[in-house]
């Protein structure tokens, strides 16, 4: 088999990487171990926050635009609902580090926004215990993405651009081919001339040389029963954070009348493979629900359904978007726990690196030598 590209990995980022390419027109074959939208990726879980106003810096704020231009072209192209913009809550103590950060994003690339102090948050959010110095800021241009269903429209979308697509094919090597490149899996080989490796948690099979730098961390996700379930639909309940008291909570709100997500942070050592994510035991869930009921009291503290997943991480927090000019292998991994939302964005990214167009979101710190010496 021959192609211009190959995308291993199609989960968040390379089904985004995979719909990019084939819509410029490059004969683009994708490739995915498991099936599409499958429980196992680090997208699995049903829902993700979209947020437009961070706090992890200026530098994201016009990707997340880009990324919102591009959600919203995908929900048009693929006629699928995967963005609710019911909005984001960050509330914090008043002197919080991260909220004063995510003001300053909005305030100066002028995204629509509020600040609310404790006693209008009372007023409009009476689902959420807030104590008297308790601030936040609502970001209306956020909301819950369906990360499943948005990896189905990214590959159904590359498919209909003429993107060739192999589920159940695992990608087990790479070589150099006469100048060009050879991936190997177990019924066939495709020779191409340059390789999205989008491989998320399973790239260190791939590439045993970034072990040590790389690492997966396990990530929980809980799911509880609030007693009043018409009080958080995404009409009066947006998506949240919150740190207080030592505490990092988030969720979003009920999109089935039944339970809300509530998150913690990891509470888990990194993991040698995705195969090895731990249990919960019976203290992890009662200290999460005790979190969840104290913050949002109309929460039944027990979970009522959890689930435990992992994503790739470098040291610093920041991707890996890094195309080798010498061997054609374009690494678009490692999204370090908030990936998700930029997915679209990395994807365009990633395609204008392989064809070599321009792109003022590009970010040198993102590529390997700027992080791994
Ligand atoms: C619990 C949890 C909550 C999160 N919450 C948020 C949030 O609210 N907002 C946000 O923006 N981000 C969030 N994130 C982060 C975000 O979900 C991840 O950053 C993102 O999903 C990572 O995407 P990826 O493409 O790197 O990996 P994945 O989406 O896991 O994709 C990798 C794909 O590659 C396939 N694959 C691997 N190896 C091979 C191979 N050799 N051959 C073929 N196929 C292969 C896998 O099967 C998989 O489908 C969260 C992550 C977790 C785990």
């Amino acid at each position: 088999m021959d192609a211009d590209v190959v995308v291993i990995g199609l989960g968040s980022t390379g089904s985004m990487a995979l719909w990019q390419l084939a819509k410029r027109g490059l004969r683009a074959v994708g490739l995915e171990q498991f099936g599409i939208g499958h429980t196992r990726g680090s997208y699995a879980g049903d829902s993700r926050l979209f947020r437009s106003a961070v706090h992890e810096g200026p530098r994201f704020v016009p990707m997340l635009a880009r990324a919102r231009e591009l959600w919203f072209e995908l929900e048009k192209e693929s006629g699928r609902h995967l963005y609710d913009e019911c909005g984001a809550l960050q509330i914090g103590d008043s002197g919080s580090g991260s909220l004063l950060k995510s003001i300053e994003s909005a305030e100066q690339f002028g995204l629509p926004h509020e600040v609310l102090d404790a006693a209008a948050l009372r007023a409009r959010y009476p689902q959420h215990r807030v104590d008297d110095n308790t601030v936040a800021v609502l970001d209306h241009r956020a909301g819950s993405l369906f990360p499943e269903a948005s990896v189905l429209a990214a590959v159904e979308a590359a498919k209909a651009c003429g993107a060739q697509v192999l589920t159940n094919t695992e990608a087990i090597d790479f070589d150099e081919d006469g100048g060009r490149l050879k991936i190997i899996t177990p019924d066939l080989s495709i020779t191409c001339d340059k390789v999205v490796v989008a491989t998320g948690s399973w790239t260190l099979r791939l590439r045993p040389d970034l072990k040590g730098f790389l690492s997966i961390i396990p990530l929980s996700l809980t799911w509880f029963m609030p007693r009043h379930p018409e009080l958080f639909g995404p009409d009066r309940f947006p998506v949240f954070i919150r740190d207080e008291d030592g505490v990092h909570l988030y969720g979003t709100p009920s999109h089935d009348s039944y339970s809300i997500k509530v998150a913690t942070e990891p509470l888990w050592p990194a993991i040698p493979s995705p195969d090895q994510v731990p249990d919960f035991s019976r203290e992890d869930l009662q200290k999460i629900g005790g979190w969840a009921a104290d913050f949002i009291p109309d929460l039944n503290p027990e979970p009522v359904r959890h689930s435990m997943h992992h994503e790739l991480c470098t040291p610093s927090g920041l991707p890996l978007i890094d195309l080798d000019d010498d061997t054609g292998i374009l690494l678009l991994t490692a999204l370090s726990g908030r990936g998700f939302k930029f997915a679209p964005v990395y994807g365009e990214l990633a395609a204008d690196l392989v064809t070599g167009k321009p792109n003022d979101l590009h970010d040198a710190g993102f590529a390997l030598g700027a992080q791994h010496r």
